[in-house]
Parts: structure tokens; sequence; C-alpha cells
């Protein structure tokens, strides 16, 4: 380990292409403009894990990867929470993270060590190693607000947090009522709950939080993350990173999406996708077809198979098994040919927000896709699953103005009436075009937040020169 040779920053994603892709993104930019190398330690989630190892595994040889063994999840129940299974993949992992670690500090000169929202159960091992831990958090700063204000929640609130009669107000971001708060945090009797509260603890235990958003975008939130006297560490805001998006990575059967996107006018279609762990329930398929076919717009439609038992249906990996486009309506196909296309499972979603034929975006609200929506200038209809969705929705629709949100009835579907409604206006309606102006507006100020000297850009110069002053 020569003076000479770069500085190597460990980083440890937890189960969910949502957190990979960012990370990935971050890695780059470290290695582009700090002149880092980077190992990926990639705990396994017990599923084959395909799509991560593809990003992976065709990076520049800068950014290496160590795949951990499977831990086992046998003795969990089937109904556990995706955040309690995401939080156990690492903890089961940790003595295979510390053998990782024991070689890498030898053969390399390691800088930094870096894990995500879910991570925290890997700083001890890197305070071993003599290792200051940073969190990445691939979503809103918003949430980061939530993360440390949840311990004096817990004390103040005895009953379940949708049952509050206010809305929740977090230093500097917009209010929101209880039902939106994350997912995790809805039952408070359920295990996961716990999990989630003691991580929320230990966040102040981090050197730094970087956050993948941009002080342009969440002003409120960020100013009072980083005001002083309230002893949180301190918050890097590096965003938006997104994955590029080079028609050459594009695989040839995701072309045809472009391909029919290039036959559509200007505008014109409203992209319909859920993320890679969104599903719907047969029933709740089934209306959103409908609505998309009594709406008349052009669509382009990801659908996945459905799922009875959660919104997070394919958040540990992509089920491929059954043909998705089975479950759609009887003669739906047919009847839509002339104006939507329905792809399975998957697209190329950068490519196809940054064509000029999409107008829209009916989106679950994770928070790459808004990320990436935002870059893109395109406006949105909110349709929140799982995770921190709702709350994100909340700040588009509320905070930002750049959504309209689907409204769930009382047999908690949302119906066609309103998904036609969402989606005519959106595209061809006067609040779709305040919404479009607005989403532009903050296209640019995304643009500027990643220029030479723009915020995010000198926040991670920042940071990059405190990693190099710090070096093991
Ligand atoms: N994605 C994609 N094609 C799809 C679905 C998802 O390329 O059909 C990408 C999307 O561009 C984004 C990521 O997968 O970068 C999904 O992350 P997000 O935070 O939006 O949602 P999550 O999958 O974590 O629920």
């Amino acid at each position: 380990t020569t003076q000479e040779s770069p500085l190597n920053l460990i980083i440890v994603p937890t189960p969910g292409i949502g957190h990979l892709i960012p990370l990935i993104e971050f890695a780059k930019l470290v290695v582009e403009f700090h002149k880092f190398t980077v190992t990926f330690i990639v705990p396994n989630d017990g599923s084959p894990m395909k799509l991560q190892r593809q990003l992976l595994l065709t990076l520049p040889e800068t950014i290496s990867s160590i795949f951990l063994p499977s831990v086992s999840f046998d003795d969990l129940p089937e109904d556990v929470k995706i955040e309690s299974r995401i939080v156990l993949s690492l903890t089961r992992s940790l003595h295979l993270l510390k053998d990782s670690l024991k070689v890498l500090t030898q053969s390399t000169r390691v800088g930094a060590f870096v894990v995500d929202v879910f991570g925290i159960d890997a700083f001890d091992v890197a305070k071993e190693f003599g290792l200051e831990p940073y969190i990445f958090l691939t979503t809103s700063a918003m949430l980061l607000s939530l993360v440390f204000e949840m311990p004096k929640l817990d004390q103040m609130f005895s009953c379940e947090y949708r049952d509050l009669p206010e809305p929740i107000k977090l230093p500097g971001c917009v209010p929101f009522y209880g039902r939106d708060i994350a997912d995790s945090l809805q039952h408070r009797k359920n295990s996961t709950y716990q999990v989630v509260l003691q991580l929320c603890k230990r966040y102040s235990l981090a050197a730094g939080i970087i956050v993948n958003s941009f002080m342009d975008l969440e002003k409120g939130a960020f100013e009072a993350l980083m005001e002083g006297g309230r002893g949180l560490p301190a918050v890097y805001p590096v965003g938006p990173l997104i994955q590029n998006g080079s028609t050459n990575e594009v695989k040839e059967w995701s072309k045809n999406c472009l391909r029919w996107l290039d036959e559509q006018p200007g505008g014109s279609v409203l992209y319909v996708c859920f993320g890679s762990g969104g599903t719907l329930s047969h029933e709740q398929l089934n209306e959103l077809a409908l609505g998309l076919e009594t709406s008349g717009q052009r669509f382009l439609w990801v659908v996945k198979n459905p799922n009875e038992r959660a919104a997070s249906g394919t958040y540990f990996g992509i089920d491929s098994v059954k043909d998705p486009l089975a479950f759609l309506p009887d003669g739906f196909l047919e009847r839509t040919k002339e104006v939507g296309l329905v792809v399975p499972s998957w697209a190329p979603q950068i490519q196809v927000l940054s064509h000029c034929a999409t107008g829209g975006f009916l989106t679950h609200c994770g928070w790459n896709s808004i990320l990436e929506s935002i870059v893109h200038g395109v406006p949105l209809i909110a349709w929140p699953l799982f995770a921190e969705q709702k709350m994100n929705a909340v700040l588009l629709k509320d905070g930002l103005k750049v959504a309209v949100r689907v409204n769930e009835n009382e047999d908690g579907l949302v119906g066609r009436e309103d998904i036609a409604k969402h989606a005519k206006e959106l595209i061809d309606g006067e609040e779709g075009q305040l919404l479009r102006t607005r989403m532009r507006k903050l296209k640019d100020a995304a643009t500027m937040a990643i220029n030479p000297d723009g915020s995010s850009t000198k926040s991670l110069a920042k940071l990059a020169e405190i990693w190099k002053k710090q070096e093991i």
C-alpha cells in the first residue's frame, strides 16, 4: 500500500435496485472527480440478484465488487415486512463483511466507508477498522428529517400515527398526515416498527449523511437539518444522481419501447411504471387497465404480475415466471393497440423519460423515479404504494406542486374514473400544463446543482477533502 495508490471507498449497499442505482452513480463521481477507487461489498438477500450483478459487473475496473455468500432467511415468517428483511440481510452478513474488510484494509488504502439508508448495523464493523461510517441516503431530506424526529414522535404519541387528527410538521418540511408516514412505521405493534425506530435512533452516530437530493429541491428541510445546535451529523446534498441515459446500454428487447415512442406525437404519452418493486392486486391491475383505456390517452405501461399479499411484490427480484400480460382484462390489448404499448416487467425508464413523446408519468413515487422525472422535466401522477412513497407524494403534490395524486375509494382501490380523469388532465389539461411548467423549473434547478460550481458538486468536493484527510 504505497502512498501513490488511490484511496479506496468501501460501499455496502442493502437490498433493492433503488439503493444500488444511485450508489453506483455516486461511486462513478467519486472515481471520476476525486480519484478514488471503489469496492462494493454486497450482502446477499437470498434472491438470485441478477440485475444487481449485471449492474455491478459491467462497471470499469476502478469500481470492483465482492458478493457475499447468501445468508439464510428460512426462519422468517412469510409476511415479514421488507424493511426487516433488508436489515437482516446485512445483520446476518456482518461476519462476512468483517472478513472482506480485513483483506481489503491490508491490500488497499481504505479511505472511507459508506452504507445506505438501512446500513447502520455495519457501523461497529467499520469502527473496528478505524473507519468513520457515512450514510448515503437514497431518498429525500424530508425522510431524513423524519428519522431525526422519530424518537420524539414515538414518545409524544401512543396511538397509530394514522389516527392523529393534525398533520405532522417536521422542521422545514411540508406537513403530512400520519396516514402518509413511512409504511414501516404504520403499525406500532409490528416488530418492524421497533427495528426501524432503533435505526432512527442510531442515525446520529454517522460521521456524515450524504443525501441524493439538492438544496433548491428541499431548501427548508436542508436548512433545518444543517442548523447548528441540533447535534446532528453533517449533511451533504449531492443529487440528483441518476443513471445516465446512453442508449448503447439499452437491450435489444427494450428498444421496442423507444421505437414505439418515436412514432408518437410530442408530449402525448403517459408512462406508467411502479418501479422495481411495486405490484398491484389483480383487481387493481384491471381497474388501471380500464382507466387507461377510458382516458383515451396514449400510454406506455410496464406491467408486472399481480400480487395479492404486498404492494412491494417484486422488491427482491422481478418474477418473470408468469406472463403478466395474461392478467389484463379480456380484449384490452386488442382494443388499445392503436394508442398503448404494454411491456412486461421492465422498461428502459431513463430513455423513456428523456423521450420527447413522453408527456407525463404515473409513478409509485420511488425516490429515483422522482429524481429522474425532475431531471427530464416530466410532470407526475402520484400513486404511492409502500416504503416512504406516500411522504414523497405529499412533497410532490403539496410541497413542489408538480404532481396530482390518485385517491383510493372505500374499497381501497383506485377507480378507473379517477385514473382516466388524471391521465387526461395531466397530458391535455390546463392543470397538467401548470405542473409541467413547474417541473421544468425544477429541471433547471437540478441542472444548476450539478454544474461544476453547483451546490451539490461543491458539497461532494467538501466531503472528498474530508475523506482524503482522514485516511487510516
Ligand atoms: N427502473 C427501470 N425500469 C423499470 C422500473 C424501474 O429502469 O421498468 C429503474 C428506475 O429508472 C429507477 C429504479 O429502477 O432508477 C427504481 O427506483 P425507484 O427509487 O424509483 O423505485 P424502487 O424500485 O426502489 O421502488
